[in-house]
């Protein structure tokens, strides 16, 4: 599939799709709490998708790797989960780790993008390994420049991950965004720096860095989405969608 660049007038008709991933996101770190079900946060969701006339880019999704269409409007992954947790019937515990991960198109393009929190009294690991996360995707866009490469983007993720020691999955990454939510290029969470793809203006991808605490081996789940540890330490996840430009990148999914 060929690279698709964004021209920057194209690129400014993408911000309600970001702008409204954004305050979906907001709402949910305001909504999560312990004693909420996961089902009634994917319920609010779908509400706030029919309010703005969004359309969700999961309900439908039936992947290779998944099973049969999601049929959720999110993505909560709680715990040792980390990727493409299936909402179901529970509540959250004092402590739990959420991680929610939401796309939808508005005006026909795209945005991805996901956080982790906890409700409730957190861990300290927790909170660690969550804010790794979030240090990596900082420094991955940092460096999402005209002259840079996709593997100067990974190998930020990468060494960020390993400085706070965590060891990095590369299975799933991120992606380019665009009228659909997965294109090329891909995005690994790991790689060398001045390898692969040039960043030209105009591209537009979701980097998101996931990391689990003590393993980068991961299993699923029966349901055939929900991603866990292999060894049932926690994972956190942190995504924004971003466009390159000139200069600075445009966070489009910031909050
Ligand atoms: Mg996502
Ligand atoms: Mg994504």
């Amino acid at each position: 599939m060929p690279i698709e660049l964004r021209t920057p007038k194209q690129i400014d008709e993408m911000r309600p799709a970001g702008q409204f991933v954004a305050s979906v996101l907001t709402a949910l770190t305001e909504a999560a709490d312990v004693g909420v079900n996961l089902l009634d946060l994917d319920a609010m969701v779908h509400a706030m998708i029919k309010e703005r006339g969004a359309e969700s880019c999961y309900i439908d999704y039936a992947p290779s790797f998944g099973n049969g269409p999601f049929g959720k409007v999110l993505c909560t992954s709680v715990n040792d989960a980390v990727l493409h947790g299936l909402p179901f019937d529970y509540a959250l515990k004092d402590g739990d780790l959420l991680s929610v991960d939401f796309a939808a198109s508005v005006d026909g393009w795209v945005s991805d993008s996901a956080l982790s929190l906890v409700v409730g009294t957190p861990r300290d690991e927790d909170l660690q390994l969550i804010a790794a996360t979030e240090r990596a995707l900082a420094a991955a866009i940092e460096v999402a420049r005209p002259g840079k490469r996709i593997g100067d983007i990974s190998a930020a993720i990468g060494a960020v991950a390993r400085e706070a020691g965590y060891s990095v999955n590369t299975q799933f990454g991120g992606h380019g965004v665009g009228r659909t939510m997965h294109g090329d290029p891909h995005v690994p969470n790991d790689g060398r720096a001045g390898r692969g793809l040039p960043l030209r203006p105009g591209l537009v991808i979701a980097i998101e860095p996931w990391l689990l605490e003590t393993t980068d081996e991961i299993r699923m789940d029966p349901d055939g989405w929900t991603i866990r540890s292999a060894d049932g330490s926690r994972g956190a996840h942190s995504e924004h969608t971003i466009a390159v430009t000139m200069d600075e990148p445009i966070v489009l999914t910031a909050r």
